[in-house]
């Protein structure tokens, strides 16, 4: 694990190649050092902080899809971790800015992905790489119940609500104001508030491409 590398080095290089303990220790020491009782406190410190650190870091990505580094972002560390999230994040600089994916209302939990979403990532992929590197076996409703992924959704009109035509209706204002001005990210917002009110069956084809219009918008300005 990363993590336990990371505090093994930084200890061994504390111990030998610095005066931090209270004496300077051989590299041959460092073989077992279940006698060194600073060293084995300082090590188990070491490790914590490291494995807090890696779990907490999100990838830095200042152009969409290209990680730069990664940091530590306490607030957004606060989030739970859903593949169906009701937030997504972008950058500006080094900044992280989280912005609602559907409305959420007071008291409702925020989620954020730590790996992949159902509709870009097969479910056995990111149920792996939760697991490995959060330690999660993620149970949102995508995993718990098997989401399809984007093409599919798309091309089987999965959830679609074309044929509800009240509320095909009730959207109909927005699709002109859209028609009119693709950039008029405020009709999108109007569309999902309008959707998730009426929509209680997900996956939806129509959320679904609705959100994807709303990301493109701040990930590809
Ligand atoms: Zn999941």
């Amino acid at each position: 694990m990363q993590g336990t590398g990371m505090g093994a080095l930084a200890v061994i290089l504390l111990a030998t190649q610095t005066k931090f303990f209270s004496k300077k220790y051989e590299i041959d020491d460092m073989k077992d050092i279940s006698e060194f009782s600073e060293l084995k406190f300082c090590a188990s410190i070491m490790f914590r902080a490291c494995v807090i650190m890696s779990s907490n870091c999100f990838s830095i990505q200042q152009e969409p899809g290209i990680i730069s580094g990664s940091g530590l972002y306490v607030a957004h560390s606060l989030y739970n971790h859903s593949c169906a999230p009701n937030t997504f994040r972008h950058f500006e600089g080094l900044t992280m800015i989280t912005r609602a994916l559907t409305p959420i209302h007071v008291g409702e939990q925020i989620f954020t992905s730590y790996g992949g979403v159902y509709a870009h990532m097969p479910r056995f992929e990111r149920k792996q790489k939760i697991l490995q590197d959060y330690f999660l076996d993620c149970d949102c409703p995508a995993c718990e119940n098997d989401w399809p992924m984007y093409n599919e959704i798309l091309r089987s009109h999965i959830g679609s609500i074309s044929k509800n035509k009240q509320l095909v209706e009730k959207l109909k204002p927005f699709r002109e104001r859209l028609l009119a001005n693709m950039y008029d990210i405020e009709a999108v917002k109007a569309v999902l508030d309008i959707l998730h009110k009426e929509v209680s069956k997900h996956p939806c084809e129509e959320i679904l491409h609705a959100e994807q219009y709303l990301k493109s918008y701040y990930l590809d300005p």
